[in-house]
């Protein structure tokens, strides 16, 4: 409470959307402080700032449970995508890749993936610690839940990224994950679809996942097949699960390449059965299109391929790999590798797959948006209100309130994050006002870089961290570290 004002902020008449997926009611919601004060209609509170919200939603922020905004999330001009999509919380550290701790004490050359979030230049932390004591001093654009990836540690102790790790090496990471976890990292991820990941055995993955089972930790995984292999890399990682104990999380859920359409069925069955015995959930992005570095066997599998960025030919960015390869008068794949280190946008899942998986109710939505990408696949801006306002208003595929709870309730279930990801009594302030008969992404793969449209307002622990136009300019998250 400030001053003579029994609140700080009185929402008043607004559509809420609690998060639990329940449908929503009209009610006011005050503010004091960082917290929700209270929840309820005809609130007679006195506040300091009153909104009128007649005609407007009220969820609570989306939590994007799988980004690469490591680096993004530190400043608040590089959170605007984030931001201005209704996103209040990030999950940073996913697909093995994470800023801390640095991959570079064994080599000095930043192994692809790992140039995906980053430049040698910016692995600067050489501990996990390092990277949340830099997130706590420059204060967050939006709140940050950082995870330590595999390819990270492995870097940092296999000599040979090409085969399977030596046991002395497997405990070096072990050790390198127990000291990251110690600090305050919310768990692992693993990127086995791609080296060195991929030379990782079950076995080298297995005793680490059994470190964040005891220290009460997720592990999520971009798995190791994706593609016609993704039935078998969904049976890996159960069993992964199992033996371990550890709350799993399988990442940006999809079927790549024709010859993989429709094994969503297999998977999400598996996934059910699975969970009736332990804590197995999926993410998902809105797109049939992916995008990460340049693998030939991924673009071999693509409809279409549009290079997001090459270091040795940036102005290529934006163009498809077709058109390159014809204008340089070469093959596709060898253009490909001319462009390397480089990123792409592979166009390769069907919609089916994507609706079938969006629309599993326990499924939650990640963006998985690449901000370093100098063209970047549209989900990095426009993930959320896409979801919103094409596939529940305007689709129909799914009810608005299981939409909101996919980005909200069951996401905070899934993370551990019991103040979150709710509109109630008690919990933070973490709020997105916006219109739900206009809410709607406006970014494409041929524009991608413009916000989404319908977003008003989005509060980030009680503050104004977006006004429907710019960022208010002040950093308002905070880092949510596992406390041990
Ligand atoms: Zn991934």
């Amino acid at each position: 409470m400030t001053g003579d004002f029994e609140c700080d902020l009185l929402i008043r008449n607004a559509e809420v959307y609690d998060g639990t997926g329940a449908p929503p009611v009209m009610a006011d919601v005050a503010v004091a402080g960082d917290r929700i004060a209270a929840v309820g209609a005809g609130l007679t509170l006195s506040a300091r700032e009153v909104v009128e919200a007649a005609g407007l939603a009220l969820a609570p922020g989306f939590i994007d449970v799988h980004t690469h905004d490591d680096l993004a999330a530190m400043h608040v001009e590089t959170s605007l995508p984030k931001l201005s999509q209704g996103v209040t919380t990030v999950v940073t550290g996913n697909c093995g890749i994470s800023l801390g701790p640095s991959p570079l004490t064994r080599r000095d050359t930043v192994v692809p993936p790992l140039d995906l979030i980053a430049t040698a230049e910016e692995y600067r932390y050489p501990r996990f610690g390092d990277y949340l004591d830099a997130l706590r001093q420059h204060a967050p654009g939006v709140n940050v839940v950082p995870l330590v990836g595999h390819t990270v540690l492995r870097a940092r102790a296999v000599e040979d990224l090409t085969g399977p790790a030596r046991a002395e090496e497997v405990e070096a990471m072990r050790q390198g994950l127990a000291e990251a976890l110690d600090q305050g990292a919310a768990g692992l991820s693993t990127g086995l679809a791609y080296p060195p990941a991929k030379a990782a055995t079950t076995s080298e993955v297995l005793p680490l996942v059994g470190e964040v089972a005891t220290a009460g930790a997720l592990w999520t995984t971009h798995m190791r097949d994706e593609r016609t292999g993704v039935v078998s890399a969904v049976a890996e990682t159960i069993d992964i699960a199992r033996r371990s104990g550890a709350r799993t999380l399988i990442s940006h859920h999809k079927c790549c390449g024709e010859a993989a359409f429709g094994l969503s069925r297999t998977t999400l069955a598996m996934i059910e059965e699975a969970r009736g015995e332990i804590r197995l959930d999926i993410d998902v992005y809105p797109y049939t299109a992916s995008s990460t570095v340049l693998i030939e066997s991924f673009a071999r599998d693509s409809r279409r391929v549009t290079v997001s960025w090459s270091d040795p030919h940036p102005d290529m960015a934006g163009r498809d790999l077709d058109e390159i390869a014809a204008f340089w008068g070469i093959d596709p794949m060898a253009a490909l590798d001319r462009l390397r280190p480089g990123g792409a946008i592979y166009h390769q899942m069907d919609d089916d797959d994507l609706e079938r998986i969006l629309s599993w109710p326990p499924s939650l939505v990640g963006s998985d948006g690449l901000p370093r990408d100098r063209r970047p696949h549209p989900r990095l801006w426009g993930a959320f209100p896409r979801v919103l306002g094409l596939y529940a208003r305007e689709q129909a595929l799914l009810p608005m309130a299981g939409a909101i709870a996919k980005m909200t309730g069951q996401t905070a279930d899934v993370l551990d994050l019991p103040d979150r990801g709710r509109i109630a009594e008690g919990a933070f302030a973490d709020l997105v006002l916006f219109d739900p008969e206009t809410i709607r992404d406006a970014a494409s793969f041929e524009d991608p870089v413009r916000p989404s449209i319908g977003v008003r307002a989005v509060y980030v622990n009680g503050r104004r961290a977006y006004d429907g136009e710019t960022n208010e300019g002040s950093a308002c998250g905070r880092l949510l570290a596992r406390s041990a």
